[in-house]
C-alpha cells in the first residue's frame, strides 16, 4: 500500500523537494537528485570512529585518530557538513520545520541496510540542548531518530534525559556523579537499555564529544555495543 502511494504520489509529485519545493520527491518529500548534488553525499570507505571521510589507510580518519577512543562499535553519516546540508540543516533546527527530518532520515535508515553485520534493538536520540539561544519545541535529534525507527522498524526510546551541569550534578549522589562522568546527560530509564544494543542518533557529529557523553552514560547503566548514526558530520577542512 505504501509502495503504491509513492508511485502514484511519485508521478504527480504531490510532495516535492522540501528544499527547493519543486523538484521530484520521490513521492515522499525526499531531496530531488539535483539538491542531492549540492548535499555532498558520504560514500564509499569511511571513519568506524565518525562515519566521515576516510582521510588515512586506517580504518579510523586523522581526526579520530587523535581523538579519545570513541565509546561505539561504529559510526555513519549521511551528508558532509557544509554548503547546502548546513543551510538546511539550520533550517530544520533554528526555523521549525520539523518535517525535514523526514528527507535526512530515509537515506539515514537506507545507509544502515547497507552496513554489514549492524544490529539495534532500539534507536535512542541525543536529547535536546538546553543551553539554546532558539527555544525550540521539538528536538530535531528525536525527530531524525524517529524516521529512522520507523523506517528500520527499530523502537525510539527516549532513554537519555539532559541534566543542568551546575545545579544539578551537585544534587546527584555520588555513585550518580560516578555513572554521569561527564555530567551532562544521565539515563531516564536504565531498565529500557540494559543489554540492549542502541542505535544513538543526532543531527550533526562534530568532533564527537557530546555523543561521547550520551555513549558513555547508556553503557554505564548496562547498554550493549552502541553504533552511532548523524545525518550529518562536519568536514575536516
Ligand atoms: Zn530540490
Ligand atoms: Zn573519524
Amino acid at each position: 500500500m505504501r509502495e503504491l502511494l509513492k508511485q502514484v504520489s511519485a508521478g504527480l509529485n504531490l510532495f516535492p523537494c522540501p528544499v527547493c519545493r519543486r523538484g521530484d520527491g520521490g513521492g515522499e518529500n525526499r531531496f530531488c537528485p539535483e539538491c542531492e548534488k549540492e548535499m555532498h553525499r558520504i560514500e564509499g570507505t569511511r571513519c568506524r570512529g565518525c562515519g566521515g571521510e576516510l582521510d588515512t589507510a586506517l580504518a579510523l580518519c586523522s581526526v579520530c585518530i587523535a581523538a579519545e577512543p570513541r565509546p561505539w562499535v561504529g559510526a555513519a553519516a549521511v551528508y558532509e557538513y557544509r554548503d547546502l546540508t548546513r543551510q538546511v540543516i539550520h533550517r530544520f533546527k533554528f526555523f521549525n520545520h520539523p518535517e525535514l527530518a523526514r528527507p535526512f532520515g530515509i537515506p539515514a535508515a537506507e545507509r544502515m541496510r547497507r552496513e554489514e553485520s549492524f544490529r539495534a534493538d532500539l534507536v535512542v536520540p541525543v536529547p535536546l540542548h538546553i543551553t539554546r539561544h532558539f527555544r525550540r519545541s521539538f528536538n530535531q535529534a528525536a525527530l531524525f531518530g524517529g524516521v529512522v525507527a520507523r523506517e528500520l522498524g527499530i523502537p525510539l526510546c527516549n532513554a537519555l534525559i539532559r541534566i543542568k551541569r551546575t545545579r544539578h550534578q551537585a544534587r546527584l549522589s555520588k555513585e550518580a556523579r560516578r555513572k554521569n562522568p561527564h555530567g551532562v546527560f544521565a539515563v531516564g530509564k536504565p531498565e529500557a537499555v540494559r543489554g540492549k544494543c542502541i542505535l544513538l542518533v543526532d543531527d550533526v557529529f562534530t568532533t564527537g564529544a557530546t555523543l561521547a557523553a550520551a555513549a558513555a552514560v547508556l553503557l554505564k547503566a548496562g547498554s550493549g555495543p552502541i553504533f552511532v548514526l548523524t545525518a550529518a558530520r562536519t568536514p575536516r577542512y
